[in-house]
């Protein structure tokens, strides 16, 4: 599905009154149906809802944008009202007069389990122009390095998480997680001959579509980096990724070759085994 997950950050509707409520439950869908009864009964009109897990084990929390306009809440009487509905453990609300109202779970934010900052892909670019502005030609030594220990940071969590052997025997859903964290639309080919391991596509990539439109168009640096450093995390063992195609330079997808550097050394030495057997085989 190509929907875009949005993150529900803060909502603007002028001239209205908005709220965000967060509850935590002990019972997710119970809560879910005594919060919809009781919405309906002050009349409030649900903008969106989330459910989350909360800190405590067990417990969940629904996160809900409300448009109350005229309905005559007050931030009290709202968290009065929903405290008191049953499994019910915490309450947050905040509400706003004026039209804007921010999400009531601010920090920390989370990405499986780990502390998280979200940067924005345009703000993420700009980044990267300031250092080739400032830096040229060494920027992408710079970027490079960047990617790669963003790259191996990633392994090493993913590595105590879900240990090595599992890792790697499931790197290709693994890879799947840059498409889930917004780098790209991505999908993985199978190699078809000894060097070329796997194939990378990554439709839309970040780092690549911003350099589309513009007069120097550079081929990725930090994701083909991070690739490299993530992959080499997971599997102990060096690989080489290369862009073989790219949005920049005109195609439709931007595609990367991964390799292993033990395969080609490998190969090399497979084919010298091979030459040597045919070469016997003549006498
Ligand atoms: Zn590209």
């Amino acid at each position: 599905m190509r929907y875009p997950r949005e993150l529900d950050l803060w909502r603007y509707a002028p001239g209205r009154s908005l709220a965000h409520v967060a509850v935590q439950t002990t019972s997710a869908g119970q809560c879910m149906a005594n919060l919809g009864k009781s919405l309906s009964k002050i009349h409030a009109n649900v903008i969106s809802a989330s459910m989350l897990p909360a800190g405590t084990a067990g417990e969940v929390s629904w996160s809900l944008f409300l448009d109350i306009t005229g309905t005559g809440q007050t931030v009290k009487a709202m968290r009065e009202r929903f405290l008191a509905l049953p499994g019910v453990t915490a309450v947050s609300v905040a509400a706003s007069e004026d039209g804007l109202v921010v999400h009531s779970q601010r920090f920390p934010l989370q990405l499986g389990g780990r502390r998280a900052v979200i940067i924005k892909a345009d703000a993420l670019n700009d980044m990267l122009d300031r250092l080739t502005e400032v830096f040229g030609s060494g920027a992408a030594v710079i970027v490079d390095q960047m990617g790669e220990a963003m790259g191996r940071s990633a392994a090493r969590y993913v590595l105590k998480e879900l240990g090595k052997k599992f890792s790697s025997d499931h790197l290709e859903a693994l890879i799947g997680t840059y498409g889930s964290l917004g780098y790209a639309a991505v999908e993985l080919e199978p190699g078809k001959s000894v060097d070329l391991h796997v194939v990378l596509h990554a439709k839309e990539l970040f780092e690549c579509e911003a350099n589309a439109g513009r007069r120097v168009r550079r081929r990725s640096v930090f994701f083909r980096a991070h690739v490299r450093g993530f992959v080499t995390g997971v599997l102990g063992l060096e690989a080489e990724v290369e862009e073989v195609q790219c949005i920049a330079e005109g195609a439709d997808e931007c595609a990367f070759r991964i390799a292993l550097k033990e395969d080609a050394v490998a190969s090399v030495l497979v084919e010298a085994v091979s030459r040597r057997r045919d070469s016997q085989s003549t006498f």
